[in-house]
């Protein structure tokens, strides 16, 4: 042990278990002190006229740290809550109870690198020392075959590569008992409410098909449910592109966005479900899709900043209309075209929205709407509980055209996608319900139906329901 007592700064590692950090803390020295620190401005004003973190997310946060604090209650600790910024809040409370070392979990993106890097300053100009540690993705960065300045910017390639050449590391544990720095009661504050957060609308209950719980606790009630209970896990490939109910998907993304769950802990458990359930390619898949998470996280640190910037990491010019009433439309669920809309409102109301909904309504926003792509990104950096800056603007240039896609402009004919994925309209009954009263197909398209059909169901377009914002001549079906 080198120092009597570490601060541990927990950021999106929000739990106790496979928590690299916390361990190591525990063995730099003799007692610890778990803290989390609410930064205003994560909860404040975002770009273009948009909130950093939405109502959804927000409340879930709440009670990812809830949690949290049974966990750290159970090992008889406490977690202690701060307000502020990280970079003056994290070395001033080391420096109270002299604390010798802040540990904490090192992220990728450019905002939260620049508060490690003045963090460490100010902690280092006390005599205070750092200690971070990399943890966030599936493929530890120093196991990788190649320096990150050298990724591969194919996806195939990084995945095929890092399949034969890399180890996952086994789940970290942390020995009991854990010594927990005693405290004096001021030093925490209470959590605080969605209010108090600022953020607005605090009294809508989300409504969606799943009960969406913040906290490891939730995150591991989900795996049994899906892989033990249901084993959904087992047809997962073939369910995957699903809309409707809780498990056509895992929903991993909503814990692992906080860190309530690492990736780690999920690849562990498929194991553990091949060996004692079934192996097939449904099981291979659910790994895919997390190195895919891998993916964007490691381009997300060789490209830095770049990845938020409108060229995107192709450097490539774009012509993006910015036309804000036509983006709030959008934002709304309301530009007329149902399949774009029901996922608008399923996001408004839940704050989650399927992979193939978030395909669809950002290849709409950009290549029919050509609204600039980053609007998008920033509305579901609002909207969404599983934000993740990595995958989202990593996605978000990926069909853009200006970032890791081979294939350029991602552009999807809606109606064709209605057709294939939701053929009897039941995904726009759930979210519309002005367009459920019509038959199948015909609530997808109901700018094609005669008046007498709209007539007989008391539907006016315009009046109720918008007028489709595009010309449909692109989506022969
Ligand atoms: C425009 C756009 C924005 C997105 N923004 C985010 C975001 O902010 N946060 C986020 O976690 N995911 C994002 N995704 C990726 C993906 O849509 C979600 O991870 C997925 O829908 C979450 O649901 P699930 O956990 O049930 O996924 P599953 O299908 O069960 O997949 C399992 C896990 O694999 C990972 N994964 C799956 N698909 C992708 C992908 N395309 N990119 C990166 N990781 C993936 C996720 O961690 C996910 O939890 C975005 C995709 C698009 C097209």
């Amino acid at each position: 042990m080198r120092y009597e007592k570490a601060l541990v700064w927990l950021r999106n590692d929000l739990r106790w278990d496979d928590n690299l950090t916390i361990k190591k803390a525990t063995e730099l020295a003799k007692s610890i002190v778990p803290v989390y620190c609410l930064d205003p401005r994560q909860f404040g004003p975002g770009d273009f006229g948009l909130q950093k973190t939405g109502i959804h997310r927000a409340r879930f946060l709440l009670e990812t740290l809830r949690d949290l604090q049974e966990q750290i209650a159970a090992k008889g600790g406490k977690l202690l809550l701060l307000r502020g910024h990280p970079e003056k809040e994290i070395p001033a409370l080391a420096r109270d109870l002299g604390a010798g070392v802040i540990c904490f979990s090192q992220k990728v993106t450019e905002e939260e690198i620049k508060v490690e890097e003045v963090l460490e300053k100010e902690a280092w100009q006390h005599g205070i020392a750092t200690e971070s540690y990399w943890q966030s993705t599936l493929f530890h960065i120093d196991d990788l075959p190649f320096p990150v300045t050298q990724l591969p910017e194919m996806f195939t390639r990084f995945r095929k590569e890092c399949e034969k050449l890399v180890q996952i590391r086994p789940m970290e544990t942390i020995s009991d008992p854990v010594r927990f720095t005693p405290l004096p009661e001021n030093h925490s504050i209470e959590l605080p409410d969605l209010q108090e957060l600022g953020c607005s609308h605090a009294g809508q209950e989300p409504a969606g098909d799943m009960i969406f719980k913040g906290g490891s606790g939730a995150a591991w009630e989900r795996i049994h449910h899906y892989f033990w209970q249901t084993e959904a896990l087992a047809s997962y490939k073939q369910t995957r592109n699903g809309l409707l109910g809780a498990d056509y998907s895992s929903k991993f993304s909503l814990w692992l966005g906080l860190g309530a769950l690492s990736a780690r802990q999920i690849y562990w458990e498929i194991r553990r479900f091949e060996s004692e359930k079934t192996k097939n390619q449904s099981t291979y898949w659910l790994i895919f899709e997390l190195i895919w998470r891998d993916f964007f996280r490691f381009i997300a640190k060789k490209h830095g900043n770049r990845i938020f910037q409108i060229q995107g990491i192709q450097d490539k010019p774009g012509y993006w209309k910015e036309d804000r009433e036509v983006f709030l439309k959008w934002t709304a669920g309301e530009t007329g075209i149902p399949f774009i809309d029901a996922n608008m409102r399923e996001l408004n109301q839940t704050g989650f929205m399927s992979n193939r909904g978030r395909q669809l309504v950002a290849s709409f926003l950009v290549n029919d709407l050509e609204i600039d792509w980053r609007w998008g990104a920033a509305y579901f950096e609002q909207q969404l509980i599983d934000y993740d800056p990595c995958s989202n603007w990593g996605n978000w240039m990926y069909i853009a055209g200006v970032g890791n896609d081979p294939r350029q402009d991602r552009y999807f004919n809606i109606l064709l996608q209605a057709k294939k994925y939701d053929p009897q309209g039941e995904y726009i009954a759930r979210w519309i319900p002005e367009l459920a009263k019509l038959k199948g197909f015909d609530r997808h398209v109901p700018f094609q139906l005669t008046s007498e059909t709209l007539k007989k169901n008391r539907l006016r377009l315009g009046n109720g329901y918008p007028v489709p914002l595009v010309s449909l001549e692109n989506w022969s079906i």
